[in-house]
Parts: C-alpha cells; sequence; structure tokens
C-alpha cells in the first residue's frame, strides 16, 4: 500500500499539461500562466506624476515660498515640450508625463493663484527633488519577468495582463472531468428514498470541487452495480481528461469499478492508499489513440470521497493545468485538546481553525463520526493531519489541510 506522498509522486508523474492556448486575460480568470510575461517596456514608461499639482524645479522653493510662472498646463496622456526653467512651472494632473526640467511635483493644495495674473502661482511649501514624482522603470524594467509561468491569474493579473500584454494571455486548456457515481442503493436528489435507498451526494459534491477547481464538469449520474451498465458509462467518462467514479472500489462483492476499468484499457497505477478516510482510492491511466485519461476510483462513503479529492484529483487537475504546486499541508496550528490515533494509518480527521488574537492559529478536531458523517464535516474548515499510532497533547503544533 502506497503512503500518501507516494500516490501524490505517482499521480504528478503520469499527470501532464493539456495543450495552451490564447484567450483574453478575463476569460483566463482561475486559469495559470502558461508562459512568462516578460516586461517589454520599462513602466512607468515616462517619469509621471502622482499627484495634481505644479511639476517645479525642487532648487527655486530651497528658500521658502515662491511666485513662479506658470507657463503650461499638462493633462493625463498629453506630452509637454515645454522645458521647465528656474522661476518657471507648469499646472500638472495626476498621471501626466512630467515636462522637461521639473523635477518634483508641489501639490495642489500647497499654492495660491495669483489673483492679478492667472499665469502666475504662489508656491507655498518646499518639495524635495523627485516629489510626487513616480521615476520612469521604478516598477518594471524592460525584460523583467512579471508574471510566472504556473501564477494562477486573479484579478490582479488579469489588470497587468491588460497594462502589459494588449489583455491576452496563454493558458492552459481547461480539463473536462467526467462523474459517475456508482451504487445500486442511490436515488437522485430529487427522488424520495425508499428502505435502504440513500440520496446521492457525492456526484453533486464531486461535480461542485470539480467546478470550483477549475474543470469542465460532464456529469454522468447515478450507474447501477451492473457490468454492462457501468461499461457504458465508463466509455463515455474515458473521453474525458479525468474520469472519478465513487464507490465500488472496496473489496465487496459488488465492488466491480477496478474490474471494469481494466477491461476498459485502464492501466492500474496504484489502488489502495495508506491514509483515513480513503484507504480503497484506486487510480489508472488509459493512453488510446493519443488522447489520455487520468481515473480515480473514489471511496463512496462521501467523507472519503471528499478528502481523496482534495489531496489527490486535485494534484492531478493542478498538474493539467501547469498551475505551480501550492504547499497543500500547513504547518503551526495549536491542538487545542488530547487526540489518540491508534490505528495504523494517518488520519485527516474534520476541524476548525480558528485564528485567535495572542493565541495564533488553533485547530480544534471535532466531534466527527466518521467516513459518511457529512453533517460534521459542514462545520469543519480544515482536516487536521495526524500521524498513525500517536498521541497527541493539548497545545502541541500540527499540521493541516484547509478545505
Ligand atoms: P462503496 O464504496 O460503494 O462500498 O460505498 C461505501 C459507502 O458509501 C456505502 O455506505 C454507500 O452507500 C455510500 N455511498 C456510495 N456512493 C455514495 C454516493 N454517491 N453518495 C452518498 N453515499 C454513497
Ligand atoms: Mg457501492
Amino acid at each position: 500500500m502506497h503512503s500518501v506522498e507516494e500516490a501524490l509522486e505517482l499521480i504528478g508523474k503520469h499527470s501532464s499539461p493539456l495543450p495552451d492556448y490564447e484567450c483574453d486575460a478575463v476569460e483566463a480568470l482561475g486559469s495559470a500562466m502558461a508562459e512568462d510575461l516578460t516586461s517589454e517596456q520599462d513602466s512607468p514608461a515616462f517619469d509621471k506624476s502622482m499627484m495634481d499639482g505644479y511639476a517645479v524645479i525642487a532648487a527655486d522653493l530651497e528658500d521658502g515660498p515662491a511666485n513662479l510662472e506658470v507657463v503650461d498646463e499638462i493633462a493625463a496622456g498629453v506630452t509637454s515640450v515645454e522645458v521647465i526653467r528656474p522661476g518657471t512651472c507648469a499646472r500638472i494632473m495626476t498621471g501626466a508625463p512630467m515636462p522637461p526640467g521639473a523635477d518634483a511635483v508641489a501639490l495642489v493644495e500647497h499654492t495660491q493663484i495669483d489673483s492679478e495674473n492667472v499665469h502666475r502661482v504662489m508656491i507655498t511649501e518646499a518639495v524635495t527633488p523627485g516629489k510626487n514624482v513616480l521615476k520612469r522603470g521604478s516598477l518594471l524594467s524592460k525584460g523583467q519577468v512579471v508574471l510566472s509561468a504556473g501564477s494562477r491569474i486573479r484579478p490582479i493579473e488579469v489588470g497587468i495582463l491588460s497594462d502589459m500584454a494588449k489583455g491576452r494571455v496563454t493558458v492552459h486548456r481547461s480539463p473536462s472531468i467526467s462523474i459517475i457515481s456508482t451504487g445500486d442503493e442511490l436515488v437522485s436528489a430529487q427522488e424520495e428514498p425508499i428502505s435502504g435507498q440513500i440520496r446521492n451526494s457525492n456526484g453533486p459534491m464531486l461535480e461542485a470541487m470539480a467546478i470550483e477547481a477549475g474543470a469542465q464538469v460532464i456529469q454522468l449520474g447515478i450507474v447501477k452495480d451492473k457490468r454492462e451498465d457501468l461499461a457504458a458509462a465508463i466509455s463515455k467518462g474515458l473521453e474525458s481528461d479525468i474520469l472519478i467514479l465513487s464507490g465500488g472500489v472496496s473489496s465487496g462483492v459488488l465492488d466491480l469499478v477496478p474490474a471494469e476499468l481494466t477491461a476498459h484499457g485502464v492501466e492500474q497505477i496504484f489502488h489502495k492508499v495508506c491514509i483515513k478516510p480513503g484507504k480503497p482510492l484506486w487510480f489508472g491511466k488509459r493512453v488510446s489513440a493519443g488522447k489520455t485519461t487520468l481515473v480515480f476510483g473514489l471511496p463512496g462513503n462521501p467523507v472519503s470521497s471528499l478528502v481523496c479529492f482534495h489531496l489527490f484529483v486535485r494534484c492531478a487537475l493542478n498538474q493539467l493545468q501547469g498551475r505551480a504546486e501550492e504547499p497543500l499541508h500547513v504547518p503551526g496550528f495549536l491542538l487545542t485538546r488530547d487526540f489518540v490515533n491508534n490505528g495504523d494509518r494517518p488520519v485527516y480527521f474534520p476541524a476548525m481553525a480558528c485564528r485567535k488574537e495572542g493565541a495564533g492559529a488553533t485547530l480544534s478536531p471535532l466531534n466527527w463520526k466518521g467516513s459518511a458523517d457529512l453533517a460534521t464535516l459542514a462545520k469543519a474548515n480544515a482536516l487536521a493531519i495526524f500521524a498513525p499510532n500517536s498521541e497527541y497533547e493539548a497545545g502541541q503544533f500540527i499540521s493541516a489541510i484547509m478545505i
């Protein structure tokens, strides 16, 4: 049985970024940059006024208030050719290029218009050279990497791309995911379960997680634990970049998924991971006519499915989308109560992470009742990670993953 780390390494090894394409930056929100973006020019491209006021020669104001001649008025977007010489200045607006000769901007609040001569202004406060001026290239210099390949495109990046790359960006195609919920006992959320039946919570939950992770979902619904039904759904699901099945991967008589996947040419890469919940996880890959499909058989219990998606499916999704690895395990949480893990597998235990004044980040394991207990998971925002055969005391520092 593989450790979590080994399983993640195997998934990483078998997942390659999907082909890239160019699109509008806004459309790429949530995707990752497929290539570095380098600055084509200095930013700002000219010495720029940061304030509304007067472009002056700072030395003119060294000896106290000065009455200067206003030789020009410069709005943002306009380049002035009027040279500022000692004793002169130009009215300037925020964002406008500095006129030649001037080296600082005096704020409009520190000036008085000469009532007798509109072409003169009294500047009442001194400025140092460079004051209120953003120097050319002070934000970025030409050739500098502004955004690196793999970084996720957030609204901030959309702004930068619009500034530097005409609002276009190259990203990896977003992966398609097919989702199959297996189980004779399942009925859809809209149906009334009769005795022994349960509603399919995994299907919609996994769909939501896949959407959140930036995938295009093909929901294939509930499939009975019957060879022919499973075969038809698997054939369809294998058209996607990723196929997820929930249920049917343990050792029960009706756990038909692994055999049916193998029969469809999916090569098993591993079955079972040393983790609780989530041990029965199955992972494989099919390459057929140049098309690669990664296949995850997730255990049917909803919490197991969720934990496996968080840890393992997301790892594949990140690779396919060319996202830089984000550390999953967050260290440094202060455990609020004693905890014993008697089992021989690491436990990912639903917990509430909290940031309290003076106490740093604390982590409280919840009163979780096992893999079927999705209700307690709804109160959790993290999974506390406890090593096998270990005792923990309140006040100890532990790691968690955020969910
Ligand atoms: P299995 O992995 O198929 O043995 O299922 C393990 C447990 O998870 C059983 O109690 C199932 O009834 C339950 N289960 C399986 N699939 C789902 C699903 N889609 N939604 C909710 N519970 C499920
Ligand atoms: Mg089942």
